[in-house]
């Protein structure tokens, strides 16, 4: 299992690629489902994530993206 992880709510995100494109281990998709809000959001999929929070950084929207590293919440 994963120690370094993102939770991202599909639910909030606006599906504007940005963390697809800035995350350096092509953690993060776009996925084809819609959210209510008529996005494609982004989603985690990828088990080579660092933990390196530029997720986080990059995002928009916040409060959609939340970085575990080591298993410890980060900001
Ligand atoms: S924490 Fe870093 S490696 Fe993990 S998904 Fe975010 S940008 Fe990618
Ligand atoms: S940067 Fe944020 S709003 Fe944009 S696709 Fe990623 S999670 Fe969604």
């Amino acid at each position: 299992m994963a120690k370094n992880y993102i939770k991202l709510d599909g639910t909030v995100c606006k599906g504007c690629r940005v963390c697809v494109e800035a995350c350096p281990k092509q953690c993060i998709v776009i996925s084809s489902e819609i959210n209510k809000m008529g996005y494609q959001f982004a989603k985690f999929e990828n088990p080579n994530c660092i933990g390196c929070g530029i997720c986080f950084y990059v995002c928009p929207e916040p409060g959609t993206i939340t970085v575990y590293k080591d298993e410890e919440e980060k900001k």
